[in-house]
């Protein structure tokens, strides 16, 4: 039977009135980067003697070591971002991996070459085998990484269990210091659970404890600078992202705080801020402010992608793998399981998928107008 959440409905607040300049300067600026650097694969992710002839090669040469499973489509939170007003049709538990299916999958993947998983949803906290998930997953013979993104709502106590059980790196989600405004993004209370979970997994021992934060305009691009202040005194790396379209987010371009506009902002107040190395397979854009302990960053997907270094993979709960987040494309890889295909199968199955993969995303206009799931539905 088809489940629904209850629908809430909030307003988000009227934005800005004289945007329009600010489309057409950014539009421009926008193809002069599409035409620039795009179609560069980057060379530390294309051939390489050991993985050309994996199936978790593209036919790019980008070997993808990277997976990140959605243990669930439920979640105790309701962003704007990521759920539709209306809520989301849940698919039948019957057709969700099992525990089972989820180790053997990652099994499969792991032998492929996969060496860091990512367990997200969803919010995975709200999975009863969390822990059993996550201590199979780290025993997994070549697993290197096991990290989870939590909206921190119930993460605190059970941080201690899941690092005895191997996680090993943590992203958590939060969008505002402002209970009342936590309270309208997420529709729910919580913003000093997830503050309490942040710095508990400080003093536990994740280092750096990843702090997402999805910048719309309008809402809490004024508390950027409250947020790099969280970098002071504690290894906390706050991750600035780019909002991105999604089906049922209402995404537009005017909502959207593109990287340049927040690095100013940044830069305004903190004149000692250096660029740090990236890795080339990094998402994210690093900087370290003199004297503060943790670092910043910005993951910049709308307005200079790096799909040419992208070494993800997806496997959502209900068992479909999705090899580019913003694609459309999936495949079932829980239906073969059920019907009996065994590991060699499924591995040509992820194979040919991972060979279809576009070279880049297809640019955020288009993304917008291209049906997609919910953000929730796929997991971040
Ligand atoms: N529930 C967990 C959480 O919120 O951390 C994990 C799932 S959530 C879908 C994963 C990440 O995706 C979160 O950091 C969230 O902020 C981010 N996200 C969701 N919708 C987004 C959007 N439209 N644009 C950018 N980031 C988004
Ligand atoms: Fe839930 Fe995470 Fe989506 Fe927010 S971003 S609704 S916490 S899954």
């Amino acid at each position: 039977m088809m489940r629904r959440y209850a629908s809430d409905v909030y307003r988000l607040p009227d934005f800005l009135a004289s945007t329009c300049k600010l489309v057409r300067a950014f539009s421009t600026s926008y193809a002069t980067l599409t035409s620039s650097s795009e179609e560069t694969i980057h060379p530390e992710n294309t051939d390489s003697k050991t993985n050309s002839d994996s199936i978790l090669t593209d036919s790019f040469g980008r070997f993808h070591n990277y997976l990140r499973i959605s243990l669930t489509e439920r979640c105790n939170l309701r962003c704007h971002y990521c759920m539709p007003a209306e809520g989301v049709e849940l698919t039948p538990t019957s057709h969700l991996l099992s525990q089972e299916e989820i180790i053997r999958l990652g099994a499969i993947f792991v032998s492929s070459g996969v060496t860091k998983i990512r367990l997200t949803g969803g919010e995975p906290t709200v999975r009863k085998d969390l822990d059993d998930i996550c201590l199979r997953l780290s025993g997994l013979n070549g697993v290197e990484t096991i990290s989870m993104t939590s909206n921190g709502v119930v993460l605190s106590k059970k941080l201690p269990r899941l690092k005895e059980c191997g996680l090993n790196a943590l992203n958590i989600s939060l969008d505002t210091l402002v209970p009342a405004k936590f309270e309208f993004m997420t529709r729910r209370k919580g913003m000093e659970r997830v503050l309490e979970s942040i710095y508990a997994a400080v003093d536990i021992g994740f280092d750096p404890v990843k702090v997402n934060c999805v910048v719309m305009r309008g809402i809490n691009d004024d508390e950027i600078c409250d947020f790099v202040e969280l970098t002071r005194n504690k290894p906390i790396n706050v991750r600035f992202i780019e909002f991105m379209p999604f089906d049922g987010n209402v995404w537009n371009f005017k909502k959207l705080v593109p990287y340049a506009e927040m690095m100013d902002k940044v830069k305004q107040r903190y004149k000692d801020i250096r660029r740090l190395r990236d890795h080339p397979s990094d998402t994210a854009k690093n900087f370290k402010i003199e004297g503060h302990c943790g670092k910043i960053s910005f993951i910049t997907s709308m307005t200079e992608h790096f799909c040419a270094g992208c070494t993800r993979l997806r496997l959502l709960a209900d068992g479909n793998f999705k090899v580019c987040l913003f694609g459309t494309s999936e495949v079932s890889l829980r239906e073969p399981i059920r019907a009996g295909v065994d590991d060699l199968g499924l591995k040509q199955i992820i194979g040919d998928a991972v060979k279809r993969k576009k070279a880049k995303h297809a640019g955020m206009f288009e993304i917008a107008k291209t049906a997609n799931r919910p953000m929730i539905h796929i997991g971040g």
